[in-house]
């Protein structure tokens, strides 16, 4: 870790994103908390640099809504009761800004290959999206929690690779050439 001008070694480093265009106003990423306003204001001026801040929102905790998709979705992000519905993003269950954006694109194939009559797409589950799909719709229901992408998702290697890079560098590798596959069959159906 790179020593800050004082020459000492910063223990920890918090993410400041620019809210507004003059730069005047910045949200301290990961500051959701229950904490009272007057508990942040005081506990936040004694971050190097912020002694003087001008505070315009306090952390809160956000929760998320969301369906229990194990039981209502199908893998197609249908929903069983009413297949002319589908769901994506937060409300299905995934969490973030990729995951969100990738499930919207797969519901809103599936919507379009409906109204066409065709076949709704699966993702194979040994790609990140597939399996973020596989895991909202087949998770126990009664413990269902959002989740984000992660390879713990991804289903186990034949053969296992201790070396972390590698084998994330293998997960990747699988999922392409599925990727690739499943593209061609996906292309010569339409
Ligand atoms: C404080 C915070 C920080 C976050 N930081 C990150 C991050 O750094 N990286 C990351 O990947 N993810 C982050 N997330 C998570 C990410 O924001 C969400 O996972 C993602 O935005 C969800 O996208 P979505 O389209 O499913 O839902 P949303 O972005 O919530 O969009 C839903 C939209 O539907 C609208 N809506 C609601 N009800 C109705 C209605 N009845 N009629 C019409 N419209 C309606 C809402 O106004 C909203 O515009 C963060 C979330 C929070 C709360």
């Amino acid at each position: 870790m790179h020593q800050n001008k004082e020459g000492s070694k910063p223990y920890a480093v918090l993410q400041l994103r620019q809210e507004d265009i003059e730069g005047r106003i910045y949200g301290l990423v990961g500051f959701q908390t229950r904490l009272r306003w007057g508990e942040q204001d005081r506990i936040f001026r004694l971050i190097p640099g912020l002694e003087k801040a001008e505070f315009v929102r306090y952390g809160v905790m956000h929760r998320n809504t969301y369906i229990n998709s194990p039981i209502v979705l199908t893998p197609a992000l249908q929903f069983k009761n009413n297949p002319r519905i589908f769901f994506a993003g937060q409300i299905s269950g995934v969490e973030g800004y990729m995951e969100s954006a990738a499930t919207g694109i797969v519901a809103g194939i599936n919507a379009l290959r409906m109204l066409t009559g065709e076949n709704p797409v699966v993702l194979p589950e040994t790609t990140m999206i597939g399996s973020l799909i596989t895991f909202i719709t087949t998770a126990d229901p009664d413990n269902f929690q959002p989740v984000n992408a992660n390879f713990g998702l991804l289903p186990p290697l034949t053969q296992p690779i201790r070396d972390k890079k590698l084998r994330y560098q293998a997960y990747t590798q699988r999922a392409l050439e599925k990727m690739d596959k499943f593209s061609e069959l996906f292309l010569k159906s339409l």
